[in-house]
């Protein structure tokens, strides 16, 4: 992979890490948020539960406190046959019965029977009927039962069009513990609906309070269940025992098929038990409404970065490709400079350096000599008769003629230093840094012999064969306080004197110099 798929893989990855890490951690926030609402609705049932088992409890007592109360200021009357006590105190015992119940809105009758079930007191007024409907079960019981505590009866209506109410009866005996007959309230469910109606349950929210048997004595809202009803039956059947610190669980309604959450509770006192259920959608729903938001901005948020991101990621991509252009133009650029300053610096027909590299480096090798107070050398080389080995031969045999001269002296070079160029048409020209004449002159020698040695034919010299002629010169520039283009005309005489001398031959400027002498 290359470095520009490199960092935009780097950059996707990055991008892509920061849009799962932000759907990570607010995902984690929304379902822990959904848990927190569950909870709440837990805490709410929990709490609702413990008031109302509460409540239940004291409703009931308080009813039990006025059975208590009757119950003691009963046992001489309740010895007396029906008929005298209704002509005795009858009259103001139930004015007082029905005080009770007046002070005491739960309470819908109180009533006293006697051991064969006969009604001897109770406050339903004058024109109370004194039947209470069939009792004989309660007697049976407490008959039965030498318990003196309360009894939480069956549901029973007193009076045709009388609303339900939960019976709740105590057993009196005579002094020597005998069944004497039994007093009893009727505890208005209607109470317990009205208060239970005050609270807001949500649309599918209920509230359930059952007896001892878990059958039902009222369910708020109604929900068309009948009294009495097994709740066993229904959405309690798995249900856990109910307890007094309360069991909340999660369960599928008989009723609506709906998940809720339930709390069951036992009352402490009583044989009662009171469910408070909370619809799960219900309780979430703020939830769903808050998670929906939540989705909606993570959707929008994570599609910005991602465009972002894919923004990002093709001005990377552009920049990358256009730096790896302009690198691989400068790197083209470069290479056609480098060619184009050998081209410029070299001699296209023998290869050799031209003259524009001969001059620099004649330059900066005459500096170098000057400072280093060292002797420089240079040989002027042209061939001989050369016009008429073109008129003879061509122009490209001259051609060819100048490369096989240009070689054989590029051959004779000896040290890294010295210089073989081109110095124009059919003269080259040999820089030797550091060299004493007498080296030059060897040098000079070497390469005039090596092209004698080509033997190229050439009719119009008088050799036979193509001959170079050589002026060489050496100077230490320091001490004669010389040129270069002393340098260069010394050699150039000294040439001239060779061409003289009957060409293919060497001469040396100092020899010239005396040959001017003399
Ligand atoms: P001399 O011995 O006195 O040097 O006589 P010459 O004929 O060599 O000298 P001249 O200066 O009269 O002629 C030089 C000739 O070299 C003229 C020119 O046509 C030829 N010449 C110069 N450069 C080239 C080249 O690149 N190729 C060819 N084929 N000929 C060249
Ligand atoms: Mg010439
Ligand atoms: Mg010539």
């Amino acid at each position: 992979m290359g470095r520009p798929a490199r960092i935009v893989a780097a950059t996707t990855f990055l991008v892509a890490l920061m849009c799962l890490c932000i759907v990570l951690i607010d995902g984690t926030q929304i379902v822990k948020a959904r848990t927190t609402q569950l909870r709440e609705g837990e805490i709410i049932t929990v709490n609702l539960s413990r008031s109302l088992a509460q409540h239940a409890q004291d409703t009931v007592k308080a009813a039990d406190t006025a059975l208590v109360g009757l119950a003691e200021r009963l046992p001489q009357l309740t010895r007396m046959p029906a008929q005298a006590i209704e002509r005795t105190e009858a009259m103001r015992l139930d004015a007082t019965l029905a005080a009770y119940v007046r002070e005491l809105p739960q309470l819908r009758v109180l009533m006293v029977f006697d051991t064969t079930g006969v009604c001897v007191l109770h406050s339903l007024g004058p024109a109370g009927a004194r039947q209470a409907g069939p009792i004989s079960d309660l007697l049976a019981f407490h008959r039965a039962s030498r318990d003196p505590g309360p009894h939480l009866g069956p549901v029973h209506s007193f009076g045709a069009t009388a609303p339900a109410s939960a019976t709740l009866s105590r057993r009196l005996a005579h002094a020597d513990g005998s069944f004497a007959g039994i007093v009893l309230a009727a505890i208005d469910l209607s109470y317990f609906q009205k208060f239970y109606a005050t609270f807001d349950l949500g649309r599918t929210g209920s509230i359930v309070l059952t007896d001892r048997d878990s059958r039902l004595l009222l369910r708020e809202p109604p929900g068309g269940l009948p009294i009495g009803r097994d709740m066993r039956d229904g959405s309690m059947k798995n249900s856990p025992p109910s307890s007094t610190r309360g069991n909340t669980v999660t369960i599928i309604s008989s009723i609506d098929g709906s998940e809720r959450i339930v709390t069951y509770r036992q009352v402490a006192a009583y044989p009662l038990h009171v469910a408070v259920a909370l619809s799960k959608d219900e309780v979430l729903a703020p939830w769903i409404a808050d998670a929906r938001l939540h989705a909606i901005g993570l959707t929008i948020l994570v599609a910005f970065l991602g465009m972002l991101g894919w923004r990002l990621t093709k001005q990377i991509k552009i920049r990358v490709d256009t730096e790896a252009d302009l690198l691989k133009t400068r790197d083209e650029l470069q290479q056609v400079n480098r060619v184009l300053e050998v081209m410029a610096l070299q001699d296209s027909l023998t290869g050799l350096p031209n003259r524009r590299r001969f001059d620099a480096t004649l330059e900066s090798e005459f500096k170098r000599a000057l400072r280093h107070r060292s002797m420089l050398a240079l040989l002027i080389i042209d061939v001989d008769c050369f016009k008429q080995f073109n008129d003879i031969y061509g122009h490209p045999a001259g051609d060819d003629c100048l490369q096989q001269i240009a070689r054989v002296i590029q051959e004779c070079r000896r040290r890294p230093g010295d210089l073989v160029a081109r110095h124009g048409g059919e003269e080259f020209a040999v820089l030797l840094p550091a060299t004493e004449l007498t080296g030059a002159l060897a040098v000079a020698e070497q390469i005039r012999a090596a092209v004698y040695a080509l033997q190229i034919r050439h009719n119009g010299h008088d050799a036979g064969v193509v001959t170079i002629s050589i002026g060489v010169e050496a100077m230490s520039p320091v001490h004669h306080a010389n040129t270069v283009l002393q340098l260069l005309r010394h050699a150039d005489q000294a040439l001239y004197a060779a061409k003289s001398s009957g060409r293919n031959c060497i001469r040396a400027h100092l020899s010239v110099t005396i040959a001017e002498m003399a």
